[in-house]
């Protein structure tokens, strides 16, 4: 019996655990002494190990390469050397028939590391030659990247998850920390044990807003609205901090005119909140010693989510609540790796450590250590995974490469999505299951999962995590950055790597903010968190230090617009917001936790819409009842669940399950910049079956 070191899959909590082994297969998870859970881990660290055994899988896992020669025609198990020539052979034809930017990439945000991320964005920029590669951040926090690189200069959480229990005042907005990150729950909770102030603002009365001191029950969709009360009352008040804002911040005339028309009194009618409400808020967080605002997908996932990330780091910089402990920012990004990938620059605008691919310098750098013409190199930002559906249409994509996604069950508007995979004249599929995604593919790669292989993951507060490998894999698959190798290696660009460290050391050279993040170092320290520029330094476990902000000019960036509201408001025919949120027990697509026993028991039906008993009761509807949602995009089948949390006039329904998917529903109102979708928002009725 061995145990192994490694990181949870699941959230981006970052929780270091060890699987303990026995003969090949894994007999249970502990909890480790990691940075981010103090020896602590939720149900899913605890129970997420068991599709590793092959047991229960509700899901088939994928053993072999597969290839399907004609469109609706029957999958065929072929060798690994046919399914890369194959695939090869594909791309290739469609590169020369229709260009580069014909072809589509995803990395992954899930169990495959930062060192395939790396190698995938290569794949794209080196082999096929274009910047079409991306991730899941482009659906969740694609809008705090964005927000806070225009108002601070690093697109990540300033703090540290550790950092949150020593704040004064947490105020939490559009995060349901307890159903998605369990872990991070915890430290709210002993912040609150240490006497911390909690302000919660959400239409739900999720499980923080119990233990809050202040609920500020906003009505959907009135973010903007809010945060520029905020300001608002932050400057009406006085209780903005003068000497730091003139020394350290940029924008405040034209901060103070826009949000001079977010009185509390003139927005409590359209958020919902009365304005001694919101009043107190802000006079709770200005007076702390010590503040930090965290938010989640609440905030990221509408059509303004960019503008109300920026005007959240603007109530930060009011105050001066950055650039020293416990204070900060702390977008709390979701999947375990979606920091990493983002890190890795499977991103269309990024190379690796966030380098833009439009800065001729830059590309002169990679061209150089990639041995290719820096001439050849796109000088273009690539596409987002959310355009793809419309590129397809308009004929610009005809071949998508998809690595660990399953964007037919997570994206919005799925019958739009059906539609342009539909239309694709090619889809490859690298996976461990059998998704939504990979029954419609071409070709199938199937790969390690975790616990088969180990690597780097970056967690949420920019901490690079070692994790190692448990068992050996038991069927006919490779790890995800040998098969990219063969396939670049085959394409006519030889790729060839021994293992992870020597993936790891290429990328640090080329990226600064990494460099010192060596593999050794992440062994002693267990966790280093970016920038860690430098071969002795430890990391950087709070961003800006010293007030010196990472944007142009070095200031911070004041910022608030106009609110606008969502793209579809309810109306007569579709009278209830539908609001899309996660469950406990199983993550993202559920194709991992969905195949563990006991997170099966703890959750074993499709899907559920919450609503709140007045008005289930007004439309004739029982707790428990079979229900059609419908919106005018689809309908699904779902059971109505009773729940007294829940805010009048809305519906909750989690995307996790393949019957009732509620992304049949959702629709896109992408942000104009992050290009992410509003699945927080859309107009439903429903109907008792
Ligand atoms: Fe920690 Fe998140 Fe894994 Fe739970 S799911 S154990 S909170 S990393």
């Amino acid at each position: 019996m061995k145990k192994i070191t490694t990181v949870c899959p699941y959230c981006g909590a970052g929780c270091k655990m060890k699987l303990v082994v026995d003969n090949g297969k894994i007999l249970r998870a502990e909890a480790a002494d990691g940075a981010t859970n103090q020896g602590e881990l939720c149900l899913k660290g605890y129970y997420g190990w068991d599709f590793l055994n092959d047991t229960k899988l509700l899901t088939p896992r994928l053993t072999q390469p597969l290839i399907r020669r004609e469109k609706g025609g029957k999958f065929e198990a072929v060798s690994w050397d046919e399914a890369i020539r194959y695939t090869a052979q594909r791309l290739k034809a469609i590169k020369q028939q229709h260009g580069a930017r014909a072809i589509m990439h995803t990395g992954s945000s899930r169990g495959t590391g930062n060192e395939t991320n790396y190698v995938m964005q290569k794949f794209a920029r080196a082999v096929i030659g274009n910047n079409n590669v991306d991730c899941c951040a482009r659906v969740c926090h694609g809008p705090s990247v964005a927000g806070l690189q225009a108002t601070l200069g690093n697109g990540a959480m300033s703090n540290s998850i550790g950092d949150i229990e020593n704040s004064k005042c947490l105020l939490i907005i559009g995060y349901n920390c307890a159903d998605s990150h369990p872990i991070v729950a915890r430290r709210v909770l002993k912040a609150k044990e240490k006497g911390a102030q909690i302000v919660v603002c959400d239409p739900r009365r999720i499980e923080t807003a119990r233990i809050a001191d202040q609920h500020l029950q906003i009505n959907n969709g009135c973010n903007m609205a809010l945060v520029n009360a905020f300001g608002h009352v932050l400057i009406e008040e006085n209780l903005y901090d003068r000497d730091y804002v003139a020394k350290y911040t940029e924008g405040f005339d034209a901060y103070r005119q826009q949000v001079a028309d977010y009185a509390p009194e003139t927005v409590e009618q359209l958020t919902g909140v009365s304005a001694q409400q919101i009043r107190q808020a802000m006079r709770t967080y200005a007076s702390a010693p010590s503040a930090t605002i965290m938010w989640g997908m609440g905030v990221t996932q509408f059509g303004q989510a960019v503008d109300v990330v920026k005007g959240l780091a603007s109530l930060a910089l009011l105050t001066g609540n950055l650039g020293r402990a416990n204070v900060g920012v702390g977008p709390v990004r979701g999947q375990n790796n979606v920091q990493g990938a983002c890190d890795m620059g499977v991103l269309p605008n990024e190379f690796p450590g966030y380098q833009s691919v439009t800065d001729p310098a830059v590309r002169a750098k990679f061209a150089a250590a990639w041995g290719i013409d820096a001439a050849g190199m796109d000088p273009d930002i690539g596409y987002r995974i959310t355009e793809v559906p419309h590129l397809v249409h308009e004929g610009k994509v005809k071949a998508y490469y998809i690595m660990g996604e399953d964007p037919l069950q997570t994206e919005a508007d799925l019958s739009l999505v059906r539609s342009a995979f539909d239309a694709l004249e090619f889809i490859v599929v690298q996976d461990i299951f059998m998704t939504k995604t990979a029954e419609q593919a071409d070709v199938i790669l199937p790969s390690t999962s975790w616990g088969e292989h180990g690597g780097v993951f970056s967690c949420a507060d920019r901490g690079f995590q070692r994790f190692e490998k448990a068992i050996e894999p038991q069927y006919n698959v490779k790890r995800d950055w040998e098969i990219i190798s063969l396939l670049a290696t085959e394409l006519g660009y030889p790729m060839h790597y021994e293992d992870n460290q020597q993936i790891w050391d290429e990328m640090r050279e080329l990226c600064p903010l990494f460099y010192g993040a060596t593999y050794e170092k992440m062994g002693e320290l267990g966790h280093i968190q970016w920038p860690c520029t430098t071969l002795d330094s430890p990391g950087t476990p709070y961003l800006y230090q010293g007030n010196q902000f990472t944007t142009p000019s070095g200031k911070g960036q004041l910022f608030a617009t106009t609110w606008r509201a969502p793209a579809e408001v309810p109306d007569a025919a579709y009278p209830l917001v539908l609001c899309t949120v996660r469950e406990v027990g199983h993550y993202s697509c559920r194709s991992m936790t969905g195949n563990c026993a006991a997170l099966q028991t703890l959750a074993d039906e499709p899907g559920f819409v919450q609503i709140n008993p007045q008005d289930a009761a007004a439309l004739g509807i029982g707790d428990q009842q079979l229900v059609w949602v419908a919106s005018r995009r689809g309908k699904v089948i779902s059971r109505a669940n009773y729940n007294e949390r829940i805010n009048l006039g809305a519906v909750y329904m989690t995307y996790q399950w393949w019957i009732g998917a509620c992304n049949e529903l959702t629709q896109e109102n992408l942000d104009p910049i992050s290009k992410t979708p509003e699945t927080k928002y859309c107009a439903v009725k429903l109907e008792a079956i």
